[in-house]
């Protein structure tokens, strides 16, 4: 073992934040500020604005949160909240009082979120009751402000989340409108994952003097990162477990450590691999020195394949046989991508790094091969029929393995006395058969929904171009096509009119008009659970009783699935293509 002691780490004390909140995140098992949380957090409890690029899962709602937190009053507050944060989508917003929540537990802290889909009087009854935080979509707060409801006299920080995906969805006006009602002394921060001119001047006609930070840009020369085979695998977060115990199945590491963001992901991980059959151990900062080392010494002497631990747990850990490293999530930068994959493929050796997505993750992917200008290559989950002919591969080799090197005489007397009424090929069956049971046979397995990756853009900035890619039709780099929608109103009815590129298919949805849906519901929903933007979405039509929206064809089934597992408006809505 070899220590790096060159890095330098910066703990969550170090920024300066309450007590409260460190053992909110010690309970929540965060080890370290992610690259974001460490760049903003001392900027905004010294309560400078701040406009900021930084995509899911760099850890940017942390980062927002805890200063927000950070500075309520102890003890009993007044009734009108101190802080807004305007999101995108219904399910943000869900995921962000969540986790404004849950950091904020010691504080006691009243986190409402409101958002279109739910009854306005629940909301209106949290309202009523107190609240410090509110997680807001623009439609709906604006629907709020309009009643009086929401009362902005108190506001000391509003945050734009994800603000290019609000501008694509037709939310410019809101966010103007919204902004305008709150005290011009209030702290505002931005966080976008794009940077388009657009983003700029909302932020020049409503942030003073910000702080900018940037996430990763120049971290790793090109090619300064090891040459090891890399790919990436978009799965959504309930498959997985499932999908990265197929993927080893397939791949089989003689050694491989797999990244975790926290404790309790490398614990429940560990767990749930053992179940499958791996030898599986934990490391995480949360354990003795002496129960680290041991599982190091399981680790080193091989009676351990699988390494599951946190980025400080392994920091400084030369693990020699490691063949593969798995990123359970996408790394929160860059750099730390850089990192984990540089203890595979040393000395000439072949290595393979593996990272599992979320849906809305995809773009971290990106980012962290436009940085170190490495391909990342997006595969597919291995499905049931690879692991079964993965399995069968297996049973094959074993098998021969056993006729070149085992002494088979003493069962000559079975197979001789089983072919006075079998056929010697149907013994040979049976016998395959109980040697393939042997080495785990076909568990049952559900299948884990396939989403096709977001089109490579290679070029990461232009997603905010407004109307680039729809007013021009051309086809996209790689020459299949890019965006597509026929000319027509875009969610909001915003000015982007989007020319069809022929493969877009339109989804009939059950709801329309009389439920008061409007194209931001449907875009929010589709946006917020598959691993298309707002941009993707293209024309939708709302009538009395049901709406049409337009989704690339290929996407047609994730959307399909997707909204299985949602609402819209508070109903189960299953789309399905159109029927003429
Ligand atoms: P976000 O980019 O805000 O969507 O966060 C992505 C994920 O990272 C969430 O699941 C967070 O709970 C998790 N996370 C955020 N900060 C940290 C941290 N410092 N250590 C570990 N996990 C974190």
């Amino acid at each position: 073992m070899s220590t790096d002691d060159a890095e330098q780490t910066q703990t969550f004390a170090d920024l300066g934040l309450r007590d409260e909140l460190l053992s909110a995140l010690t309970t929540l098992g965060y080890e370290e500020p992610t690259p974001i949380q460490s760049e903003s957090i001392p900027h905004l409890i010294a309560g400078r604005d701040l406009l900021g690029q930084a995509a899911t899962g760099t850890g940017k709602t942390a980062a927002f949160a805890l200063p927000i937190l950070d500075r309520l009053q102890p003890g009993k507050r007044g009734e009108e909240p101190s802080a807004l944060i305007l999101v995108p989508t219904r399910e943000l917003a869900m995921q962000v009082s969540e986790a404004v929540h849950k950091y904020g537990k010691d504080l006691g802290a009243r986190v409402v979120p409101i958002y279109g889909g739910q009854p306005i009087s629940r909301q209106l009854q949290a309202l009523r009751r107190g609240v410090d935080v509110v997680i807001a979509t623009p439609g709906r707060a604006v629907d709020h402000i309009k009643r009086g409801t929401l009362p902005l006299d108190f506001i000391e920080i509003v945050v734009l989340d994800e603000a290019d995906e609000m501008l694509d969805m037709g939310f410019a006006e809101d966010l103007d409108a919204i902004l305008e009602a709150t005290p011009e002394s209030r702290q505002t921060v931005l966080f976008s994952a794009t940077m388009p001119s657009k983003i700029e001047k909302l932020a020049r006609r409503h942030l003073t003097d910000p702080i900018n930070i940037r996430i990763a840009r120049e971290i790793a020369e090109p090619g300064s990162a090891p040459k090891v085979r890399q790919s990436a695998y978009v799965v959504p977060r309930s498959h997985k477990p499932a999908a990265l115990g197929r993927i080893l199945d397939v791949e089989s590491p003689a050694a491989a450590i797999v990244f975790c963001r926290t404790r309790h992901e490398v614990d429940q991980l560990s767990e749930t691999l053992n179940g499958r059959g791996y030898r599986a151990e934990a490391l995480h900062g949360g354990m003795s020195q002496e129960a680290r080392d041991r599982v190091m010494g399981r680790v080193r002497a091989g009676t351990a394949e699988l390494l599951i631990a946190t980025d400080v747990a392994a920091r400084g850990l030369d693990i020699d046989q490691l063949t593969h490293v798995v990123n359970y999530d996408v790394p929160s930068a860059p750099e730390a991508y850089v990192h984990r994959i540089g203890r595979v493929g040393r000395a000439g050796r072949e290595g393979v790094a593996i990272t599992l997505a979320e849906p809305r993750e995809h773009r971290l992917v990106e980012n962290i091969q436009r940085v170190t200008g490495q391909k990342i290559a997006f595969e597919k989950v291995p499905t049931i029929a690879d692991l079964r002919n993965r399995r069968m591969e297996l049973t094959l080799a074993t098998l021969r393995e056993s006729l070149i090197d085992d002494d088979l005489d003493r069962y000559r007397t079975i197979v001789e006395t089983l072919t006075d009424e079998f056929d010697l090929v149907e013994i040979a069956l049976a016998a395959v058969k109980l040697a393939h049971e042997a080495v785990g046979g076909d568990e049952d397995e559900t299948e884990i929904p396939e989403i096709a990756p977001r089109k490579q853009s290679g070029n990461y900035e232009d997603r905010g171009k407004p109307g680039k890619s729809f007013k021009d039709g051309k086809p996209s780099k790689d020459g299949k096509g890019g965006k597509f929608g026929k000319e027509g109103k875009g969610p909001k009815g915003d000015k982007g009119e989007r020319l069809s590129k022929g493969d877009a298919v339109r989804l009939y949805f059950p709801i329309g008009r009389s439920a008061h849906v409007r194209p931001g519901d449907l875009v929010g929903a589709i946006a917020g659970e598959t691993s298309l933007s707002g941009k993707d979405i293209g024309a939708i039509e709302i009538t009395e009783n049901f709406s049409l929206v337009e989704v690339p064809g290929k996407s047609v089934e994730e959307v399909i699935g997707a909204m299985k597992r949602t609402t819209i408006k508070g109903l189960k809505i299953t789309p399905r293509r159109e029927r003429f």
